[in-house]
């Protein structure tokens, strides 16, 4: 099914239409926008995506400023941007989705239902109309915090698309309705956490790695076999309870069932060792969390324990996309989680 009408359609914008920054391009956009910029191949299209959560930004700036420098790209480009409703509401780029709607990057999957759902599947009917060689999707972290990719295949030309932009590569194989999962279609993709969404640096890192996508002859094979990835593999979410409460403080008020320090952010992608304490847990312990792999089971004596009211490693693990933001933490997980080597906790 077709929606007429769910998407806006720019092509060739010139730099009148784009306005002098961002936020007026984005005051201009009355929907979620389909950006098309032929190539000098026009045989090739390459897609991007971006904004599908609307308090990510990134990707929206690199578009906005690569577009204004009117770049001629290798192949055709076709840009996705998708979540305007939610970044539109003031204060604009605020709302990962509109209050009452559903998180975008969960509904690339039947049934199409909603608004969200509506969009999703207009944006996959573009993407096979295109029928692009790779798709981007372009994110921001919600805290601070170094970028990493995120596939569902660990290929050569995976780890090459995540190699325009970082050496941190993250395989899964649960399936959540990500528009990553476009990959199952046999067209590699991948996502890109470019880092904070209030952080300089990642809005540069998403404005280079376009420009080395857009350029590049070849995006899809490794430029040096000896690229240095570190790949970890089918982590686990750790999620806390629906009616769980959370608070940041260096000391637990007594007042809420976990407590995490306020610099807890540090710990994205280091190793923690099983001596090394993370955080304090409340008179309910350790059933407020949830621990779940790709497989669906939950075996959480591998990832905690508590000792003396204090949260400890199971065993040696690397986490990552710890949250400082409490809204987060409690819809969509608290962080997630492999062992030291990168291999899977189960
Ligand atoms: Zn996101």
């Amino acid at each position: 099914m077709s929606h007429p009408n769910v998407l806006d359609y720019l092509d060739n914008p010139s730099p009148r239409t784009l306005g002098r920054s961002p936020l007026e391009w984005l005051d201009r956009m009355q929907k979620p926008t389909v950006v098309r910029v032929a190539g000098r191949d026009p045989s090739r299209t390459r897609a991007m995506a971006t904004l599908l959560h609307g308090n990510e930004p990134s990707g929206l700036f690199a578009l906005h400023r690569w577009l204004l420098e009117q770049h001629t790209p290798e192949v055709n480009m076709l840009f996705l941007i998708a979540g305007v409703y939610p970044a539109k509401i003031p204060p604009t780029f605020s709302l990962r989705q509109l209050p009452s709607g559903r998180d975008l990057n969960r509904c690339f999957k039947e049934p199409f239902d909603g608004e969200e759902g509506a969009i999703a599947e207009a944006m996959l009917a573009e993407l096979h109309r295109a029928n692009p060689e790779c798709v981007l999707d372009v994110h921001n972290t919600s805290g601070t915090g170094p970028a990493f990719a995120v596939t569902i295949t660990n290929d050569a030309a995976h780890q090459a698309l995540a190699s325009l932009y970082t050496d941190r590569l993250i395989m899964t194989d649960l399936r959540l309705g990500a528009l990553m999962e476009y990959s199952e279609q046999e067209v590699p993709t991948v996502t890109i956490e470019c880092g904070g969404a209030h952080d300089d640096h990642a809005h540069e890192l998403a404005y280079d790695g376009l420009v080395r996508y857009a350029s590049r002859p070849d995006v899809l094979s490794l430029e040096k076999a000896d690229w240095d990835v570190a790949v970890l593999r089918n982590p686990i979410r750790v999620e806390l309870a629906p009616d769980a409460t959370i608070e940041y403080s260096l000391e637990p008020t007594g007042r809420a069932d976990i407590t995490l320090p306020p610099d807890i952010e540090h710990r994205n992608f280091g190793v923690i060792s099983p001596g090394e304490p993370l955080g304090w847990i409340g008179k309910r312990g350790l059933g407020i969390l949830t621990a779940i792999g790709h497989n669906q089971t939950e075996n959480m004596e591998k990832v905690l324990r508590v000792e003396d009211g204090q949260i400890y490693p199971a065993q040696a693990i690397r986490t990552f996309m710890i949250t400082t933001n409490p809204v987060i933490a409690k819809s969509d997980c608290l962080f997630y989680a492999v062992k030291a080597t990168g291999e899977p906790i189960f």
